[in-house]
């Protein structure tokens, strides 16, 4: 048929509204606004010569239908993380406890005293929910929280250091990924970068030599998270900075990184220090993340030195980088769970995961291959590691049993591609030519709807 004619024949809009099919499945302007989408497509399928044979009307519903529960289909989405990756920074880093989520949605949905004090009856200010049970549970003498510990590192340079120069360990110019490199936040802060040291080598008298009586703004410090130095190393430990920042009247910066209440070495994670132990070291000021090692919503928390703390409070920047009224519910609530470190460490999705036992993971894997006999030998249980991610310990691996799946009908890409495509998406890992699925950082309530869509993906049938 002539283009002209094909395109003529495409059925009018209110041919299409009136369909039952579509009438019953959204409002009349849903439909129409999906509906639109697909003639669009269809009128542009045929003059550029891909399309030759109108679709039927019933053709055409489904159509339609499909493009409504695509564009119904929300972009931020829940997913199944079987990485074994515990704080995955592109699947959203830390989950939330129970309570965290409880808190958010308790103030979402109505009015709080976010900047109210329902005792006074006057205004109050929203870093007071947070404040107290920070300086409890790291021993500071003062708390902020901003946005994200990215905002942090920035406020902090901005409102301590502006114009001056700040000295840093050649060792420690972490760049986090995007665009968080050390040396850049510096120069956005105002801040003149004064490296020193060698990469592998700093000593404190590479700092107090770089210290000047009139240039110099502060000693930072920065945790280098993501990547270790090995062989032939020495850095300056946190109480000898500070005590070179007191003889020289300089703040003692400290940027953890991924900053953990807890001692962790009962997690098994060693080389991330823990807050209080840093303050107790004297760091002036202490910045570190709300959604990686702490286990809470995205937020940067900085607490130290009032005088500190002060400054950067009212310093304009603290206002654009404020934190939100949710992630706030979510992190006063986090941080409560810390009052007890056993309810913590059994109510914090994180500091569960890490806690694992190989034991443990292993009857998880084993009650979870248990839901695959229909995969047969495709599938077998395989010892393996997983990892703490975001940035933290990277060299440390977690041991734990693992599902191995070796697909006969498919092909590996493929299988990982059609778990990937379920919705909720199964985010899997492929190695050693196998797709590994790895019961730490799996909820077991997520087990028999993987365990479906596992058995069915292995299936040649191409309709996925
Ligand atoms: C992760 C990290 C940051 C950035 O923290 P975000 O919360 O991701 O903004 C800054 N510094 C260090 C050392 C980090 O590890």
């Amino acid at each position: 048929m002539a283009q002209q004619e094909l395109l003529r024949q495409i059925p009018k809009m209110d041919e299409v509204l009136a369909r039952p099919k579509l009438s019953g499945a959204a409002s009349p302007a849903r439909v129409a606004l999906s509906a639109r989408e697909v003639l669009a497509r269809l009128r542009g399928n045929i003059l550029s010569g891909e399309c030759h044979r109108l679709p039927s009307l019933a053709e055409l519903d489904d159509m339609i239908l499909a493009e409504i529960a695509r564009e119904n289909t929300p972009s931020l989405r829940r997913v199944i993380n079987a990485t074994g990756v515990i704080l995955h920074t592109n699947l959203g880093r830390a989950p939330l406890a129970p309570q965290a989520v409880e808190a958010a949605c308790a103030v979402a949905s109505g009015y709080s005293t976010l900047e109210y004090d329902a005792e006074q009856g006057a205004r109050g200010s929203r870093h007071s929910h947070v404040a107290g049970l920070l300086t409890r549970l790291t021993g500071a003498e003062s708390a902020l929280v901003v946005n994200n510990n990215a905002a942090a590192v920035l406020l902090m340079l901005a409102a301590l250091a502006k114009g001056r120069e700040v000295i840093v360990s050649r060792g420690e110019l972490v760049e986090i990924g995007g665009s968080f490199r050390i040396p850049e936040v510096m120069e956005q802060s105002s801040c003149t970068l004064r490296e020193v040291g060698a990469t592998n080598r700093t000593r404190v008298s590479d700092y107090q030599k770089a210290i000047h009586p009139e240039k110099t703004g502060a000693l930072l410090k920065a945790h280098t998270s993501n990547y270790k130095i090995m062989g032939f190393t020495q850095e300056v430990s946190p109480s000898e900075l500070a005590a070179l920042g007191a003889e020289h009247g300089l703040p003692f910066l400290y940027d953890l990184g991924s900053g953990s209440l807890l001692p962790l070495s009962p997690f098994g994670v060693v080389d991330e220090p823990c807050v209080s132990e840093c303050i107790s070291a004297g760091a002036d000021v202490v910045c570190f993340s709300g959604d990686k090692l702490l286990g809470g919503p995205q937020a940067g928390i900085i607490v130290g030195k009032t005088a500190y703390i002060e400054k950067m409070k009212s310093h304009p920047l603290a206002r654009a980088l404020r934190i939100d009224k949710l992630t706030l519910a979510a992190l006063e609530a986090t941080l409560r769970l810390y009052l007890d470190p056993e309810l913590a460490a059994a109510q914090i999705p994180i500091l569960r995961m890490l806690s694992a036992s190989p034991a443990s993971l292993r009857e998880a894997a084993e009650k979870f291959a248990g839901l695959l006999a229909p995969a047969g030998e495709q599938v077998c249980l395989s010892e393996d590691a997983g990892q703490i991610g975001g940035g933290s310990a990277p060299t440390q691996l977690l041991p734990g049993t693992v599902i191995a799946v070796t697909p006969r009908a498919v092909s590996l890409t493929e299988l990982e591609r059609r778990l990937r495509s379920c919705q909720p998406a199964i985010i899997a890992r492929i190695a050693k030519e196998r797709l590994l699925i790895d019961p730490r950082t799996v909820d077991n309530t997520d087990f028999e709807y993987i365990a479906g869509r596992l058995c069915a993906a292995l299936e040649r049938e191409a309709n996925w």
